[in-house]
């Protein structure tokens, strides 16, 4: 096979450039290096195919591992110099915290196939994620709950009486257009200005008015106490954080991992078949024009003790400029550390050098994704997966799965000689 060239692809430029603090990085390098020369046995199994992949976070690392058990070569491929992907977590050198050096990744999931399948992989330690907001200059609790409703309306109300007064208070609208309709027609005009307004508009750099409903399909709106942010039977974090995870999935006989190195559209011949994880609109070079991403800047502090005694504060007024401040050393609470490390997270629109990490996915983006759909079905030897593959949000559990899904479809592929299609998920439902 030919060699490939390393990071030429500048929409995939090294993090650090533009958002990862200096001293991760150093701690970076060192891992990635670790990792990358780490001896591997050779394996040669015969009537295999070779497999290439863009990507080695969750999508690329679970579809090697599947592909490479199956007695498959895979050579899997990374911008980046460390694997996981956007799950990367690395100790901060100056303190000892574990960090989500791409931002705060809790693990939940209601599919008992995929917490089995991490758990092969390492240590999950349960964690109970809640999030606070600060709303001018007080703290309440998130997702809106009763104890929220109380101590916003000065009030002690139980929760049939909350439940009617909310009711009272939700504006019914003719039509429901704008996420900001929608966010009036579930929690009424006061919760929706003081919690969801801001928010909404710095995290997505457009007033609510103008944003489409079908983004707040659900609010979760709590009558009792109940401040656990997610509801899924399983939540966790890896002891050792998502590093060593990905890494023990990719360490396999049939698998090789190349850090530093982008495949392009030019190497799918160089392989049997390639897997893509990267953004479609890279793949194809951009010709339809870029699909539109928010992206996250990080603003790393070091402090003494405890910052602000949970993981997560939310910002929700509008003249404060971050979303949000992260506080890693919550995540793991089995460790101590006298110092902490903390993320003050500001969210803008994705340059082509900035880090791709939301899809907008309106409808401009929507009518260009369909262009890139249609010339991924003509593309031949390729599939897309993954959050960038598809341009979608997932969280690491749908990730997984769709990943375990992909690479059963793949193996039969492979085995039968069938066509091998572009997209197992399709990415316009
Ligand atoms: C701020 C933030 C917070 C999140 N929090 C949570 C959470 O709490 N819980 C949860 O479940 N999920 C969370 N997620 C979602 C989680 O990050 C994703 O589920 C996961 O990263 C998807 O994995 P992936 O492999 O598809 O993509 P990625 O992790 O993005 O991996 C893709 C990899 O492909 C590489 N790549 C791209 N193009 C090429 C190329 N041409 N050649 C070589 N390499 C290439 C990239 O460098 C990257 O490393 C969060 C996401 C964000 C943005």
């Amino acid at each position: 096979m030919r060699r490939l060239p390393s990071s030429r692809d500048d929409d995939w430029r090294d993090p650090n450039v533009s958002s990862v603090p200096p001293d991760i990085a150093g701690e970076r390098a060192r891992r990635a290096s670790d990792f990358a020369t780490r001896p591997r046995p050779s394996c040669r199994p015969t009537r295999s195919a070779h497999v290439g992949i863009a990507g080695a976070g969750f999508s690329g690392a679970v579809i090697a591992r599947e592909l490479a058990e199956a007695g498959h070569r895979v050579t899997v491929f990374d911008t980046r110099d460390h694997v996981a992907g956007n799950c990367y977590t690395a100790r901060d050198p100056t303190s000892g915290v574990m960090v989500h050096v791409y931002g705060p990744h809790i693990f939940h999931t209601k599919w008992e196939h995929v917490w089995e399948y991490i758990n092969r992989f390492g240590v999950m330690r349960r964690y109970n994620h809640r999030v606070k907001a600060t709303v001018r200059d007080i703290v309440y609790s998130l997702p809106v709950n009763l104890h929220t409703i109380n101590q916003f309306f000065g009030t002690a109300m139980g929760p049939a009486e909350a439940q009617a007064f909310i009711a009272a208070k939700v504006e019914s609208r003719d039509e429901i257009v704008s996420f900001a309709d929608q966010a009036v027609a579930f929690v009424g005009g006061d919760l929706y200005e003081a919690f969801l307004a801001g928010y909404t508009r710095k995290q997505w750099g457009t007033d609510p008015t103008e944003l489409p409903a079908s983004i707040l399909r659900r609010l979760p709106l709590r009558f009792n106490y109940e401040d656990s942010y997610f509801d899924d039977p399983y939540q966790a974090i890896p002891q050792d954080g998502y590093t060593p995870i990905v890494e023990a999935i990719l360490e396999h006989p049939g698998i090789e991992v190349r850090l530093s190195s982008t495949l392009a559209r030019s190497d799918v011949d160089a392989f049997d078949h390639v897997v893509w994880t990267g953004s479609i609109d890279a793949f194809f070079d951009h010709e339809q024009g870029r699909l539109g991403y928010r992206t996250l800047t990080f603003e790393r502090e070091v402090h003494d003790g405890d910052f602000q005694g949970c993981p997560v504060m939310n910002y929700c007024d509008r003249d404060v400029p971050f979303t949000r401040i992260t506080e890693h050393k919550h995540f793991a609470p089995w460790e101590s550390h006298e110092r902490t490390v903390t993320y003050r997270e500001y969210s803008g629109p994705a340059g082509p050098s900035d880090i791709s990490y939301y899809p907008v996915r309106l409808v401009k983006e929507k009518a260009q994704l369909l262009q890139y759909v249609e010339l991924a079905r003509a593309a031949r030897g390729v599939t897309f997966v993954g959050r960038l593959g598809t341009y979608r949000y997932l969280d690491m559990d749908v990730t997984i799965k769709e990943a375990l899904d992909a690479s059963a479809v793949l193996n039969t592929g492979l085995a039968t000689g069938d066509k091998l299609h572009a997209f197992v998920v399709d990415p316009m439902a």
